[in-house]
């Protein structure tokens, strides 16, 4: 027989074989036990997930010629022996003992390419006619989203009252394209993406019955790869063994050769990049980027995989190492607690969008790398970033006393290089050539230090207007309190001003500014 790609040859035969859809396939073993068939159905979800698969275990159920409650055939599961069911299950069409049969009464047909009103014709008239052997007659409708709005008003008037004896069903991955009219006529069941324990468990059995030695990280790798998909998990699969080397007579699946195979690298590498990060260590970080790179390492998927790192981060450290949000392995579990640990949960979260936008960046770039670097290097700068609520406690009472993480308090050498210079403070519309990340720094000091004076609220007249980006009082106080900005336009500054709400006001918006220049491209 023919080489059978392992996603066919371990295709689901009954309801119970289906991993990760348990509410589709007992809805729908309660609805043949009790006799409830109905006459449309929508099976809809992402790609690689059991639709078309359930459909066939359905269709054989429903023609199987095995009475059920005999001995080759239980329950309504279907006997998988009678010829109906062979035919179905291989599509239409099957063959064995020399003998090749065709389907009359299940009709598989890709709506991708029969999606017009003449293809949606055709089909009604054969669901006119009786099944030729079978109960039922069965039209199974592949990518049903492509069929067009006429098409699908052909059919409309046969799925609202068909005859007794024809079952439509549609398989699609978009079903809000699919008419309301012909959805309310029809049950829907939504497949949900499949569970990564549900994928390695199914690996597992695989490469027990296709006789390969696999690791357990090897496979996890690979059930993470399919992302949700038992179709993608088995297709790398077997493309992995195609590649693997062979020891006695049997094919070995390993980590290493398994990332080479799909271009990733060790999430080892991540740890160490994000460590640096904590760490503040810009030249280390450039420095391993570098190796990366030069290894012949795409920035794009480098950049894919720090995203998919950083999402596991988060979730580790909101949910904890064993939260179901993580869909990993369990030493990978570890290793996502342990770079979680660096970090607060706001700091996480704003790695997680700067890595986001790094990689959206990189797509439609022509210097992936300088971008790449770009984005690494701001995950350190906003590392300086005080949180707001810090800010807010700190001005009432001692400014930074309560930073979490002592390497980063605002008093630290890489926060501070304008941290004197309250005139360099950026304002929301400057450019993003000169970032400065200090400028609340210089905020704390100024609101800590009782009346002091501002060089910036001296300037008055045509000089005023012309520095007036630099001078972030004169925003700052017209847009919160009419008390400051007669204050500062009267030259003087009130000495109760630094101590007065109005200077948190002006904190906040030093933070946003910064905040906001650092989210610039
Ligand atoms: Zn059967």
């Amino acid at each position: 027989m023919a080489y059978q790609v392992l996603a066919r040859k371990y295709r689901p035969q009954r309801f119970s074989d289906v991993a990760g859809q348990d509410h589709v396939t007992r809805t729908l073993v309660n609805a043949l036990t009790q006799k409830r068939i109905a006459h449309g159905y929508i099976f809809s979800g992402h790609r690689g997930i059991g639709k078309t698969t359930i459909a066939r275990i359905l269709a054989m159920a429903l023609d199987c010629r095995t009475e059920v409650g005999t001995p080759g055939r239980p329950t309504v599961e279907p006997c998988l022996q009678c010829v109906s069911c062979r035919e179905i299950s291989s599509g239409g069409n099957a063959s064995g003992d020399n003998l090749s049969s065709h389907s009359f009464d299940f009709i598989e047909i890709d709506a991708a390419s029969n999606r017009g009103i003449d293809d949606v014709r055709s089909i009604c008239s054969q669901a006119d006619v009786r099944p030729a052997r079978d109960k039922y007659k069965i039209f199974l409708l592949d990518e049903a989203h492509q069929i067009t709005d006429a098409a699908f008003n052909a059919i409309l008037k046969t799925l609202e009252e068909p005859p007794d004896w024809a079952i439509f069903m549609m398989a699609t991955t978009e079903p809000e394209s699919i008419p309301q009219t012909i959805r309310s006529r029809c049950q829907h069941f939504s497949f949900h993406a499949v569970k990564f324990e549900d994928i390695l468990a199914q690996l597992k059995a695989i490469a027990e019955k296709e006789n390969v030695t696999a690791e357990d990280a090897a496979l996890a790798l690979l059930a993470e790869a399919g992302d949700g998909s038992m179709r993608d998990a088995l297709s790398i699969m077997d493309q992995a063994i195609a590649s693997a080397p062979f020891e006695n007579g049997r094919a070995v699946l390993q980590t290493g050769q398994i990332r080479e195979l799909m271009g990733s690298v060790p999430n080892a590498v991540f740890e160490r990049l994000m460590e640096s990060v904590s760490a503040q260590q810009s030249a280390r970080l450039m420095e391993d980027l570098d190796k990366l790179l030069t290894s012949g390492n795409s920035p794009a998927a480098l950049a894919r995989q720090l995203v998919r790192y950083l999402r596991n981060c988060l979730m580790a450290k909101l949910g904890g190492e064993n939260t179901q949000l993580l869909e990993i392995a369990q030493d990978e579990r570890a290793r996502a607690t342990r770079t979680a640990q660096l970090f607060t949960e706001e700091e996480l979260t704003r790695n997680l969008q700067i890595a986001l936008r790094t990689f959206d960046e990189l797509n439609y770039r022509q210097e992936q790398r300088f971008h790449l670097e770009l984005g690494l290097l701001k995950l350190i700068q906003a590392q300086r970033l005080l949180p707001m609520e810090e800010i807010l406690s700190g001005l009432s009472s001692q400014p930074a006393a309560k930073r979490p993480n002592p390497a980063q308090t605002p008093s630290s050498p890489p926060r501070t290089p304008s941290g004197s210079a309250p005139a360099s403070t950026p304002r929301p519309t400057a450019p993003p050539a000169a970032p400065s990340l200090s400028p609340f720094a210089a905020s704390n000091q100024r609101a800590a230090v009782t009346p002091q004076p501002n060089p910036g609220r001296n300037l008055s007249g045509a000089e005023n207007t012309e520095r007036k980006p630099e001078n972030p009082e004169n925003q700052v106080g017209q847009g919160f309190s009419p008390a400051i900005s007669a204050a500062t336009s009267g030259g003087a500054l009130a000495p109760e001003v630094s101590s007065s709400p109005a200077s948190t006001s002006r904190t906040i918006a030093s933070e946003t500014t910064a905040v906001g220049l650092l989210e610039l491209p």
